[in-house]
Formats: structure tokens, C-alpha cells, sequence
């Protein structure tokens, strides 16, 4: 049966590599979703094509509800209905700490980290689900591990978005287990992507148990496996890609 694939904030960073790896690892569909950077999407879609998918790129602001519900949509007409599903699009932000931030500011980081993947994740059961005439699938969210590290004095909000990505991931999969879908996470450390404030990276590189941050592909490569039929028995589960941080 033909895999159709729909990875948000796929134009870049986490989310681009896992749209290429999963072409290299035979998906037949693949929908490259991204909200502004229209070359960098061609670019992940065209790489996609060369290795044999068929990619197309939709633009959608993942956080705004009309957006996704158009996402799906035009998934369903010109690839099929979706079959796996990562969240991955994020952002981090406002940084500072918690007596310095205003409510209004939060905004875009839980409509974004939060409700987004909670309405992307709706619209995939809505056909995946087997109690809505589907035949299943599987859906991998990006937490990271500052939601156990807590980002104290730098982005306690930002941990705290993501640990509600970890409580969603582990009752979602409860909710949907016996519906033929699986719903699993990453959870990555420090990874070498644009979302990084500048000199992070080579900063904090050498301070971490491997002496080095990981890359989008490795992180690519748990997402993959968790999509697979080979984690056929493994759902509500959270793999640390975090080099034994
Ligand atoms: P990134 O390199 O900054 O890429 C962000 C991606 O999200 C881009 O494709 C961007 O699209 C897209 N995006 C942003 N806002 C969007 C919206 N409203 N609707 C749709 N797409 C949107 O980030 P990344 O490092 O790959 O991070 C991916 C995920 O991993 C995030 O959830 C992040 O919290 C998580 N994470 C990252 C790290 C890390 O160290 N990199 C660690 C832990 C967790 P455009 O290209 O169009 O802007």
C-alpha cells in the first residue's frame, strides 16, 4: 500500500531531513509543508524527486486552523489520504525569563508548538483512523529535551510547550491505539538547525556528553524507524535523540 507522507515545517532544519529520508527510504508521497521559505521547500521537494517520491510542497500556517484543514485537503487531491504524519514545524520563543515576559508575546509559541499539533494530528485520525472507514497509519511529534531540562532562565515556556507535546503524545496513543494508529516522539537535544540563536552550536557543542550536537539526519533517522512497520508494537513511546544528554 502506498505511503502518503505530510511532515510540517518541512522546508527546513529536522523537518527537511526527514522529508529526504523517507523519499530514500521508498515513501511513495510526500508533502513538503512550510509557511514562507517557498525555495527552500522546492529545494527539500526536488531532492525528494530524485530519489524517487513523488513530493509536492503547501504552503500552510500550521497554527491557524483553516490552514491545516486546507493542508489535509489538498493532500487528499493530489496524493491521497494521508497515511503518516510528523509534526515537526516549532519555533522557540520569546526568550527570557518568566518575570519578564508578557502573556500576549506566548502566543504564536502555543498556537504553533501546541494547538498545531494538535489540530494536524486531528485531521490525520480523521483519516487514518479505522473508526472513520481508514486503515491506519502512524504520527511522530517533535518534543525536545528541554522538556525535561526545563530551560530555566532562558525559555521555561518553550519546555513547557514541549511538555505538553510529551503529555498529548503519550494519550493521544492510548486514544487512537486500538484505531490502527500509532503516535510516538522524538525528543531531540542541541541539533544543528537554523532555529539555533546564533553561536549556539559552537558553544555548547563541546560541553555535551559527545563533545559534539547532532544532526538533522540523525534525528531523521528515529523518525523514520518510528513511522515504520518495523516499530509495528511500539506506540506512546519517546525516543531521546539527545546524545546521552
Ligand atoms: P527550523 O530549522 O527553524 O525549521 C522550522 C521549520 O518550521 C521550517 O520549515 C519553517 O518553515 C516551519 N514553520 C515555522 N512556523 C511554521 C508555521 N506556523 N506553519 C508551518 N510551518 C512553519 O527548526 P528545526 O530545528 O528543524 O525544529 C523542528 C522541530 O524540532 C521544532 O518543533 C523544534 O522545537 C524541535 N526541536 C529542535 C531542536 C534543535 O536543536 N534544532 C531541538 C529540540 C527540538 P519556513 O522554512 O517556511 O520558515
Amino acid at each position: 500500500m502506498s505511503r502518503v507522507l505530510i511532515v510540517t515545517g518541512g522546508s527546513r532544519g529536522l523537518g527537511a531531513a526527514t522529508c529526504i529520508e523517507a523519499a530514500k527510504a521508498g515513501y511513495e508521497y510526500i508533502c513538503v509543508n512550510y509557511i514562507s521559505n517557498k525555495p527552500r521547500a522546492d529545494q527539500v521537494v526536488n531532492d525528494c524527486l530524485k530519489a524517487g517520491a513523488k513530493a509536492i510542497a503547501v504552503q500552510a500556517d500550521v497554527s491557524k486552523e483553516a490552514d491545516v484543514v486546507r493542508l489535509f485537503n489538498t493532500v487528499d487531491e493530489k496524493l491521497g489520504k494521508v497515511t503518516h504524519l510528523v509534526n515537526s514545524a516549532g519555533i522557540i520563543g520569546p526568550y527570557g525569563r518568566v518575570d519578564e515576559i508578557k502573556a500576549d508575546d506566548l502566543a504564536p509559541l502555543w498556537s504553533l508548538n501546541i494547538t498545531a499539533m494538535f489540530t494536524c494530528c486531528r485531521e490525520a485520525i480523521k483519516r487514518m483512523s479505522t473508526k472513520h472507514g481508514g486503515t491506519g497509519g502512524a504520527i511522530v511529534n517533535v518534543s525536545s529535551a528541554s522538556s525535561h531540562l526545563g530551560g530555566p532562565g532562558v525559555n521555561v515556556s518553550y519546555a513547557a510547550s514541549k511538555g505538553a507535546v510529551d503529555s498529548f503524545n503519550w494519550g493521544l496513543a492510548q486514544e487512537v491505539a486500538a484505531e490502527a494508529i500509532r503516535v510516538n516522539s522524538v525528543s531531540p537535544g542541541v541539533i544543528d538547525t537554523e532555529i539555533q540563536p546564533p553561536g549556539r552550536v559552537e558553544k555548547v557543542g563541546p560541553i555535551l556528553p559527545m563533545q559534539r550536537v547532532g544532526e538533522a539526519k540523525e534525528v531523521a533517522a528515529a523518525i523514520i524507524f518510528l513511522l515504520s512497520d518495523g516499530a509495528s508494537y511500539i506506540a506512546g513511546t519517546k525516543v531521546n535523540v539527545s546524545g546521552a544528554r
